[in-house]
């Protein structure tokens, strides 16, 4: 051991004897640790390598083992890059020698050679006593990482240091956080964002400057070459923020890149701030950077919800009628329909669903458009069964995004009673999602109400085959991107032509969406689907067109 590391090691010593430590040269693997008795027996002994004990060890209570993932993982990473750390620490629960679960801490003060690689640690392992674990609490309430005021001084000092560098603001938050709490309790959403503190301190050293703004709201500010470098560097965050303990959550991230020299420090972190949000909005996404095409979206959300209690009450939101065919070859004829919302504005222009649905799903409203929707539809089947028609079904769409916390059930339950409407002619399609375990349970909860229940967009990307299995559905439709992509090539047609023939198998009926040729509608009916729904046959249509073209 070299005379710098024996002299760091006996100070460290003098000034905390309660502590146990250890040492590890990477290099030639030397080890030692010293005696102690806090420590369960199996990590005592002389040579044990303490951290990789840790890491594939039973001791660490399970909750708190990403947090010793992420501790050895990023003293490994340091061995092969740079880090610009000189202490890394951690908390979390273990089981002391006399097997009482108590609050440790483990930190390590790293040796880096002249390219600020790793090469040697001296680690501290020690309980922390009650007194502490106060004072603790009381100090993260007010420590740098905590209190954006200091944030700001620190980032000004950072960029000022190195004006001619490019400085990326990444701001992230956790995706329905409130939903977290109000599912797990609020205990265990203080645990996630410890978590994600404490993983934030091993994570970043002082080239990423970290705090947490708000309650889920942190921001890391970092100079970088390149876009890829960001875009590494947050993929390796998030590959350490997504779960604790049992309890699995996503994050939201977004970026502004400045130069440098521009100071307006809290404007790039609202600017970061502003791509996140846009990134709650869209399911599939994780990560956007800020730029003016974004803000051009954002803007655009904002005016849309703006006017949209209005645009309710003014009655711009209208039914549109897309029909199902039954199609034999030859001839076709109205089965079914799905209805589609339009809003027409008061300038008679046509905003598409793509426009406005995910801004309704993000902030809420899209339950009071879905009830309005099923009113709309329940009142356009009462008039055909008061007119004396023989009505056919009509599906509504249904949106994952209200099921956990309203009973939808009960209130379609009522819609249909109230109208006496025969429940078979009220359909609901579902999406399924990879994510979303809930959806089995309300497609049930629909399915016992006696509900015929759709699959919407089978195959876009989320639904699995496993699902088939697991949930109640009706009826499968097959999305018309999907079918786009199969139908192109031999191996997709065969694949389209077993989905249909295994669903039948199942006793699923199977449509297929966004029909736009004769060809199509011919391969589809010559495997064994009859109902299509698309252009081909027809857009969808306001109600009186549907009834002209439906003939009544
Ligand atoms: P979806 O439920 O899968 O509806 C089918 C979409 O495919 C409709 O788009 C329809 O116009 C379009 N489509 C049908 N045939 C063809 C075709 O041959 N070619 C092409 N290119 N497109 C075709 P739309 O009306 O723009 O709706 C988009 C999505 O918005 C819907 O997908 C649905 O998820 C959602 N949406 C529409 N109306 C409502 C609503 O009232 N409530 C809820 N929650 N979501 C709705
Ligand atoms: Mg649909
Ligand atoms: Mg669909």
């Amino acid at each position: 051991m070299d005379e710098k590391l024996a002299k760091a090691l006996l100070k460290i010593r003098n000034n905390h004897l309660d502590a146990v430590y250890f040492f590890t040269d990477l290099k030639t693997g030397e080890r030692f640790v010293e005696e102690n008795c806090c420590l369960p027996e199996e990590l005592s002994a002389e040579d044990s390598d303490i951290l990789l004990l840790l890491y594939n060890g039973p001791f660490v209570v399970a909750e708190d083992m990403g947090k010793i993932i992420n501790f050895y993982e990023r003293i490994m990473q340091g061995t092969k890059e740079p880090i610009c750390m000189e202490e890394i620490e951690t908390h979390f629960h273990m089981k002391n020698r006399n097997g009482e679960i108590k609050l440790f801490s483990l930190s390590c003060y790293l040796e880096t050679d002249a390219e600020g690689l790793i090469i040697s640690y001296v680690g501290r392992l020690r309980i922390l006593k009650q007194k502490e674990l106060e004072e603790r609490e009381i100090l993260s309430q007010f420590s740098n990482d905590k209190n954006p005021a200091i944030f700001i001084k620190r980032i000004a000092a950072f960029q000022a240091a190195n004006p001619f560098r490019k400085y990326a603001y990444i701001q992230f938050d956790i995706r329905h956080f409130r939903y977290i709490n109000e599912n797990y309790g609020t205990e265990a959403g203080d645990k996630i964002l410890q978590y994600i503190n404490d993983t934030l301190k091993v994570l970043c050293d002082d080239n990423h400057l970290f705090c947490r703004l708000t309650a889920d709201l942190y921001e890391v500010v970092t100079y970088y070459n390149s876009r890829e470098e960001i875009l590494e560097f947050v993929e390796m965050l998030d590959s350490r923020l997504h779960r604790c303990g049992d309890i699995r959550f996503n994050m939201s991230y977004g970026i502004k890149v400045v130069d440098g020299t521009d100071v307006r420090y809290r404007k790039s972190g609202d600017e970061a701030g502003l791509a996140r949000e846009y990134v709650k909005k869209a399911i599939q996404m994780k990560v956007a950077f800020f730029e003016d095409s974004l803000l051009e979206k954002i803007v655009k959300s904002a005016e849309i919800e703006e006017i949209e209690d209005e645009a309710l009450q003014n009655d711009e939101f209208k039914v549109y009628l897309q029909p199902k065919y039954y199609y034999n070859g030859e001839t076709a004829a109205i089965v079914g329909a799905e209805a589609l919302v339009r809003w027409i504005d008061s300038q008679g222009i046509v905003k598409s669903p793509a426009e406005f649905i995910p801004v309704f799903e993000e902030n809420g409203f899209i339950l009071e458009l879905d009830q309005f929707m099923w009113e709309s539809v329940c009142k356009i089947l009462r008039s055909w069964i008061d007119a004396g028609i023989h009505p056919i079904p009509i599906s509504v769409n249904v949106s994952r995004s209200y099921l956990k916390r309203y009973d939808i059930v009960g209130f379609l339950k009522n819609l249909i009673a109230k109208y006496r409407i025969p429940i078979e002619l009220l359909q609901l399609e579902l999406t399924e999602t990879a994510d979303s375990p809930e959806t089995i349970l309300y497609a049930n909860k629909f399915k016992e109400a006696g509900f015929t229940l759709l699959m919407d967009d089978f195959g876009a990307g989320y639904s699995s085959l496993s699902m088939l299995k697991d949930t109640p559905f009706d009826v499968l439709k097959m999305d018309r991107s999907f079918l786009g992509k199969c139908l192109d090539d031999d191996h997709g047609r065969k694949l389209v032509s077993h989905i249909i023939s295994m669903s039948n198998d199942l006793g699923l009926e199977v449509v297929a969406e966004g029909v736009e040729t004769k060809d199509v509608a011919d391969f589809l009916c010559e495997n064994g689907c009859n109902i299509s729904q698309g252009y081909y046959f027809s857009r969808p249509v306001s109600v009186e067109e549907f009834q002209r073209i439906w003939d009544i």
